[in-house]
């Protein structure tokens, strides 16, 4: 008999820390659903035919069998099925844009909430990998050798879904920690590094190599690995280029971009008493941009100590980029947003007692103008547009640039033949991954720009198939 449909139109909700506590500490703040309540959010779901949040999901994993499992209380099934097109589903779980995506879909979404598909994927993954062994057998050799550039999603992806076939895969990471955004980027407060850790110690297990500290373009090109041996590369160097907003004063201390203010903290733990790097700690801080970027650099400031953080955005809430989730955690933290404002100038009080009293500490003035929405622009966004004579000052100790990133171009420099389009992504071959150059494969951000972890996933994956097809023809 099939069991009885949960038709509370809204989702379980998911526990949190209490605002107040969790602005001042580093833990997650979703803390995740208990069995009962996975079970209970599960029976929401009903199994639908079409499947229509299935083709929400860029990977397409197989949302109705996944939860028709977890229903069963077959955990461990669950996570099989979502393994088929997901590697990384405690991640995902956590950081998918599911309103825009899977949860955009379902049909539950018409007369209430949808299911809350990204939450159950983190119970499953996490029920995983709490009751998982490292795999103890590593997979026959099949004599190919693969080098991977960049250990974020995609790399990750790629080496894994390679090793698992019998390659041998060195991957080559810049940093000295592998994970990329997953582990420099996203802070603790989200997604806690363990998890990610976990995956790298998978591919270990695995039999991948991993090289921290080696910078290709600088240690060694793409083309000496090719000349080393390596039967193909893959590029998931990703998109870490800061992009500025070319204002006077952006060159002052106490700007920053958010990468680098997120890398101290996430990665050189700045947030310890006695930190390695200093990072700016305490007084009033400005973000610019309205992405997942300013989210997490806003809430890392105020858990860094900041007394007041705001969030500066030229268009207004209907535009701002980020996650909702992320929204209502920053807003309910205490974050304040200064929507359609846009900074001009970033000002230095080279004297800070000067009107101390009135500036209360604060060292710099960010200037902004006023703006409105105008006509749509060529994504169909309004378009800001500045209100003459509403200019204003902010004071603040910490102007935060996070206004987009770029690819890096060394790799393109150092690589012959590499064609990139000109906002400097690699122009790869849709159906395969594959470059301009012959047996170089490219994907996730360094493809695309900015974007999501599951696409950079989903392209590490295209990859490692075509590399596959390719080597063992
Ligand atoms: P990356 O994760 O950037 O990894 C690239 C790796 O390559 C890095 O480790 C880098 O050090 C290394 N590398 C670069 N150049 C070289 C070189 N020359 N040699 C060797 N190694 C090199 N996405 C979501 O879906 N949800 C979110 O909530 C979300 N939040 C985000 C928050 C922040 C702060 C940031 C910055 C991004 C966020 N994103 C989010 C975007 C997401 O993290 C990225 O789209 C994703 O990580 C891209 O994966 P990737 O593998 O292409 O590159
Ligand atoms: Fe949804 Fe992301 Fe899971 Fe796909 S991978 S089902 S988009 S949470
Ligand atoms: Fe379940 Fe919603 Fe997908 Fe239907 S659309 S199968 S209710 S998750």
């Amino acid at each position: 008999m099939a069991a009885k449909v949960n038709m509370t139109p809204n989702k379980t909700p998911m526990p949190t820390q209490e605002p107040a506590l969790r602005a001042r500490n580093f833990e997650e703040v979703a803390q995740g659903y208990t069995q009962e309540m996975a079970l209970g959010e599960a029976a929401r779901c009903l199994n639908c035919k079409a499947m229509p949040c299935v083709s929400g999901c860029p990977v397409n994993v197989h949302i109705p069998a996944f939860i028709a499992r977890l229903r069963e209380g077959d955990f461990e099934g669950a996570y099989q099925v979502i393994q088929q097109s997901s590697t990384l589903p405690a991640v995902c779980g956590r950081v998918c844009p599911q309103e825009t995506q899977c949860e955009a879909r379902c049909v539950r979404g018409k007369n209430g909430q949808p299911v809350g598909i990204g939450r159950l994927e983190r119970f499953v993954a996490d029920w995983h990998n709490a009751h998982a062994q490292l795999p103890c057998e590593k997979p026959v050799p099949n004599g190919h050798k693969v080098a991977v550039v960049g250990s974020g999603p995609s790399g990750l992806t790629c080496a894994g879904d390679l090793a698992k076939k019998g390659y041998a895969v060195t991957v080559f990471e810049a940093l000295h920690t592998a994970g990329g955004v997953l582990v420099y980027g996203i802070p603790e407060f989200r997604l806690p590094k363990f998890i990610v850790q976990k995956e790298v110690d998978n591919l270990k297990a695995l039999g991948v190599e991993l090289r921290t500290n080696m910078v290709i373009g600088k240690t060694l090109t793409v083309d000496e690995l090719l000349a080393q041996g390596y039967e193909a590369v893959f590029i998931g160097s990703g998109a870490g280029l800061p992009n500025f907003m070319n204002i006077p004063g952006e060159g002052l201390k106490g700007v920053y971009s958010a990468n680098e203010f997120l890398t101290r903290s996430n990665l050189m733990k700045a947030y310890q008493e006695d930190p390695a790097t200093p990072i700016s700690k305490g007084g009033c801080v400005a973000v610019v941009g309205g992405g997942n970027v300013a989210m997490d650099a806003a809430r890392t400031a105020l858990r860094l100590g900041a007394r007041k953080v705001y969030i500066v955005y030229r268009r207004s809430m209907e535009e701002l980029p980020a996650r909702q989730e992320e929204v209502e955690h920053a807003r309910e933290e205490g974050i304040e947003f200064r929507l359609l404002t846009n900074p001009t100038e970033i000002l230095g009080y080279f004297n800070p007692d000067d009107r101390r009293d009135e500036r209360n500490g604060c060292v710099m003035g960010l200037k902004c103008q006023k703006m409105e929405l105008g006509e749509p622009d060529e994504r169909g966004r309004r378009r800001p547009v500045a209100i003459q004579g509403s200019d204003f000052i902010l004071d603040v100790n910490t102007v935060i640039m996070a206004i987009g990133t770029s690819p890096n171009p060394l790799i393109k420099s150092t690589t012959q033949g590499l064609e990139v389009n000109r906002h400097g992504g690699i122009v790869v071959c849709e159906e395969t991954g594959e470059t301009s150059r012959k047996g170089v494969y490219a994907g996730g951000d360094a493809v695309t720009g900015a974007a999501t972890v599951i696409s950079a996933m989903g392209a590490g994956k295209l990859a490692a198939k075509s590399i596959d097809e390719a080597l063992s023809r």
